[in-house]
């Protein structure tokens, strides 16, 4: 085997996928536990966006301005990217690219919103990457309650995450991959993938894992799974549509710090989803962590805030699912020819975009290309691992509760929370 890719996620498969198009006569073979599209990739919001997890300054510092923007410039283009593949694959994502339109839902959010667009001119990123809205042209787009304004960018599409990956499954399959679903990996070594069913040996062993990298012989403190939980309420009427347009099917967030996300589906419901779910001790994964029901009822509340229409609107669906942070935020992609080991992850919840530039990033690197993509700054990155327990239970659960302290002082005061936001912001580094 000339490639052997662990993970059937978006990070598997489009690593197999570009792999497989550049050099036709390579033989690839993607190892999956359950089936393709099984994890984060398969049950996300669905948002295709050119965001990054981290700020460009913290990028700068360790790199350089350039490699900053060119970063961002690289994430901006993956959004067509992605939908020009799907495009030429016959893959029916349902998207749409409506942009992202970020809401300000008090005063105090609005003036942070507005500093985010003049830091972005500071950094060359004109009108065409973001801009601010009035609160009348906020609300143009999705009229949102208690709008005060907000941002609009264009790099984002809404798309079914599900029907991406398992679309992109077949492609691959097309291209001549070989997926081997249902089959464990227990460990990674130079040039073998471990199975209970056998070894399987290659050139290149690529670790695309992300939230389910601590499933790994250690690998457990090398990214933290978090969960990230969603719901859909019902199709919901055309006199709500008429009401709140939202035509452009704009993705939708506000600028609390424990992050929400929405989307338009394109069946007529809103998928909204949210952090806050407790982190487990030894990072435990258990689907029952999938239905913490707290989570859920503030997800739900956080819709019924932005949309009190929907006070009695119908959830017909549930779910949660984990994505792979790393200690210090920096999503990475990694090749050592020496191995033949490499690996991609720690999108920390904006992958569904990254994974596509990852892939192509980890194609380059394989095959031995210099290219700009190879020369981003996510490329040979290492992050610190995380403490040992019971230490990283303490630390990141303190983070998310200082997040949602954070939203609660800021809604009931109206004024910035500096002090606790100094706070997290050191024990989460950013
Ligand atoms: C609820 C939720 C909402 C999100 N929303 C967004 C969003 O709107 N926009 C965005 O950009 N990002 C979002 N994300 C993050 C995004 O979905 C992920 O970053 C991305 O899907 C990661 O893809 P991946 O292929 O690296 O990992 P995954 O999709 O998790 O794939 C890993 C695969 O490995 C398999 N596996 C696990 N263990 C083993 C093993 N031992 N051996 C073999 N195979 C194994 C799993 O079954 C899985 O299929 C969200 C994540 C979640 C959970």
């Amino acid at each position: 085997m000339d490639v052997a890719i662990v993970g059937g996620g978006y990070t598997g498969l489009w690593t197999a996928y570009y792999l497989a198009r550049r050099d036709p006569a390579l033989r690839i073979v993607v190892v999956e536990r359950e089936f393709a599209g099984f994890g984060a990739s398969g049950r996300n919001g669905g948002w295709l966006s050119n965001l990054l997890p981290l700020s460009w300054d913290t990028i700068a510092a360790e790199t350089s301005r350039d490699g900053a923007v060119a970063w961002q410039r690289a994430a901006n283009a993956t959004v067509d990217e992605v939908l020009a593949v799907a495009r030429a694959e016959g893959i029916d994502a349902q998207a749409t690219k409506g942009g992202f339109l970020c809401v300000a839902t008090s005063e105090l959010q609005a003036a942070r919103l507005r500093e985010s667009v003049e830091e972005a001119r500071t950094w060359g990123f004109g009108e065409e990457d973001l801009r601010w809205l009035s609160r009348s042209a906020a609300r143009e787009r999705v009229a949102a309650d208690r709008v005060f304004g907000g941002t609009w960018t264009p790099h984002c599409a809404a798309v079914h995450p599900a029907r991406l990956v398992r679309g992109l499954a077949e492609a691959v399959e097309r291209h001549g991959v070989t997926i081997h679903e249902g089959t464990p990996v227990t460990e990674i070594a130079p040039h073998v993938a471990r199975t209970p069913f056998g070894d399987v040996s290659a050139k290149v062993v690529v670790r695309a894992l992300e939230g389910y990298t601590r499933t790994l012989a250690g690998s457990r403190r090398d990214l933290l799974p978090l969960y990230s939980l969603m719901l859909a309420t019902e199709p919901l009427p055309d006199d709500f549509w008429k009401e709140v347009d939202w035509s452009g099917r704009e993705t939708l967030s506000d600028d609390r710090r424990l992050i929400i996300y929405a989307q338009r589906t394109a069946d007529g419901r809103i998928a909204m989803g949210g952090r806050g779910a407790p982190y487990r001790l030894t990072s435990r994964i258990n689907p029952s962590h999938e239905l913490a029901r707290g989570v859920h009822d503030m997800i739900r509340h956080s819709l019924v805030e932005l949309f009190p229409q929907l006070a009695d609107a119908r959830i017909t669906h549930r779910w949660g699912g984990v994505l792979g942070v790393p200690r210090d935020w920096w999503p990475s992609v990694h090749h050592d020819p020496a191995t033949g080991l490499a690996r991609a992850g720690g999108y920390s919840g904006d992958g569904v975009a990254l994974t596509n530039l990852a892939g192509r990033t980890l194609a380059d690197l394989i095959t031995g290309e210099s290219s700009e993509l190879t020369r981003l700054p996510w490329v040979g990155h290492r992050s610190p691992r995380f403490e040992p327990e019971p230490l990283r239970w303490l630390g990141v659960n303190t983070g998310l509760h200082l997040a949602a302290a954070i939203d609660e002082r800021e809604r009931r005061t109206g004024r910035s929370a500096a002090v606790l936001d100094r706070v997290m912001t050191r024990l989460t580094g950013h």
